[in-house]
């Protein structure tokens, strides 16, 4: 597979969008490991070749074809998509067609670099002789990730909702993870569980999914949190609490945040993720946000035709939101009954924090809004240290930093900030370790609100 060196622009919008899926074999990037596979699971349900790809192994590859100046995850995604090009044609040599593919790449509506890394790696995707031909499937929060024409008119809605399920169970298996990990009678018992534990949940939305069998899907899940507490040794007593925020795909690629987790739990911690579905509930709650701000400027100039549009979108995105908010809720609830995880943030709540505190606007948008309202409310709930994940260089993750760093005085909280690229920093566990005495200090004076 070797590049050419003239570069053809021609297909950016043309091969970059949403794609018909049927006969095609559906590459999903690996973000985080469970949500990756149960959302490539219940894709399979609804007759969808879906797959995730290898990820971090064409890291080498991301690193030759961008510049530097793209973000970290724009690197390692560009060098996943080229490796599975490549390892595919070397496993069907002839049979290899790029046409068969359709590589998953989602976008956002500005204001960072997300919505340009599909047309960046277009660019070089079309650089390579076929690559041409493998189309990028691209959802994006402009309209709230409507999976609108990628299968049959009439299984879309089921699709979405067992999709949204799948990141909320993904969610919750990855806080369990989190919760018994430390307390682990047997040194890497949680891991091994927690794998055998997907590929018993993938097995549940391939099978129930496009059933809608939810309930049945649920007691698998009911089964796992209660059968994750005899990796626990109750011997050992509770830990620091930390909470973490920051640009998602850093956040939760445990290799591109060099296992930021792991290293927090060798030195005492217990953590706790921002969710996925954090930031799908955001994408929902902004849209319908900006849709009453559409009515009522049009209410002010008396623009009938452009209310009744901005009331039908009022209509679908608070639907939207309406129902990922209750089956969230209601998931949540079912897992307290086996285990106490750590529940999710509500967006409204993160913004009505960054009203109440006129720190930030959701106006400006981004991961920022959910970061700082975040860090405020893990403060307010008893965390006893805060870790900002993100890219180096990341727009919304220095944002939040700017704003954070002077509140921690009146928060009285320890905090980190964890920027990362592809290199290695020789002071990072030095930091990481001292944090974590003072948020030990911070354990020892206050304790933790849930004991
Ligand atoms: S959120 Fe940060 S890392 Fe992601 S695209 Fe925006 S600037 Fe880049």
């Amino acid at each position: 597979m070797e590049s050419e060196k003239v570069i053809n622009f021609r297909s950016l919008s043309e091969n970059v969008g949403r794609f018909n899926l049927s006969n095609k074999i559906f590459l999903i990037p690996e973000m985080n490991r469970i949500g990756g596979h149960l959302l490539a699971a219940t894709f399979r349900g609804f007759g969808i070749n879906a797959r995730v790809m290898e990820t971090y192994k064409g890291l080498e590859l991301g690193r030759e074809y961008t510049s530097g100046k793209e973000c970290y995850p724009c690197q390692i995604t560009t060098g996943d998509i080229l490796y599975c090009m490549k390892t595919e044609s070397e496993r069907l040599g002839d049979r290899f067609n790029p046409e068969d593919y359709v590589y998953f790449m989602p976008e956002a509506d500005g204001p960072c670099r997300f919505g340009m890394y599909n047309k960046y790696q277009r660019i070089v995707l079309d650089s390579f002789p076929q690559l041409d031909r493998l189309k990028i499937g691209s959802l994006t929060t402009k309209d709230g990730y409507s999976l609108n024409g990628i299968i049959a008119e009439e299984r879309v809605r089921d699709l979405r909702k067992t999709a949204y399920l799948s990141q909320v169970v993904a969610d919750i298996l990855d806080r369990l993870l989190w919760r018994i990990r430390p307390y682990e009678a047997e040194t890497g018992s949680a891991d091994q569980y927690m794998e055998a534990a997907m590929h018993q949940m993938e097995a549940a939305f391939e099978t129930y999914g496009p059933k809608m069998e939810f309930d049945a899907i649920l007691e698998g899940m009911d089964e796992i949190l209660t059968g994750a507490k005899a990796v626990m040794d109750p011997e050992i007593p509770r830990k620091p609490l930390i909470g973490i925020v920051g640009e998602i795909y850093l956040r939760t690629h445990v290799h591109a945040n060099q296992d930021v987790i792991r290293v927090l739990e060798k030195y005492g911690a217990e953590v706790v993720n921002a969710s996925v579905c954090e930031w799908m509930n955001y994408t929902s709650y902004d849209r319908l946000r900006e849709a009453k701000q559409g009515f009522w400027y049009s209410l002010r100039q008396f623009r009938t035709g452009a209310m009744r549009g901005f009331l039908k979108e009022m209509i679908s995105y608070g639907g939207d939101l309406y129902y990922q908010q209750f089956r969230q809720k209601k998931t949540y609830q079912r897992a307290h009954g086996g285990m106490d995880v750590a529940g999710d943030h509500q967006v409204g709540h993160l913004e009505d924090i960054l009203q109440k505190e006129d720190l930030f606007c959701f106006d400006v948008g981004t991961e920022a809004c959910l970061s700082i309202a975040g860090i405020v409310a893990y403060a307010r709930e008893g965390y006893n240290g805060l870790v900002n994940v993100y890219p180096f260089t990341c727009m919304p993750s220095t944002i939040t930093s700017a704003i954070v760093k002077p509140l921690i005085n009146q928060l009285k909280v320890p905090y980190l900030d964890t920027p990362y690229d592809s290199s290695f920093q020789p002071g990072r566990e030095a930091s990481i370790r001292t944090f974590m005495y003072q948020a030990e200090q911070h354990f020892k004076r206050h304790g933790r609100k849930d004991g």
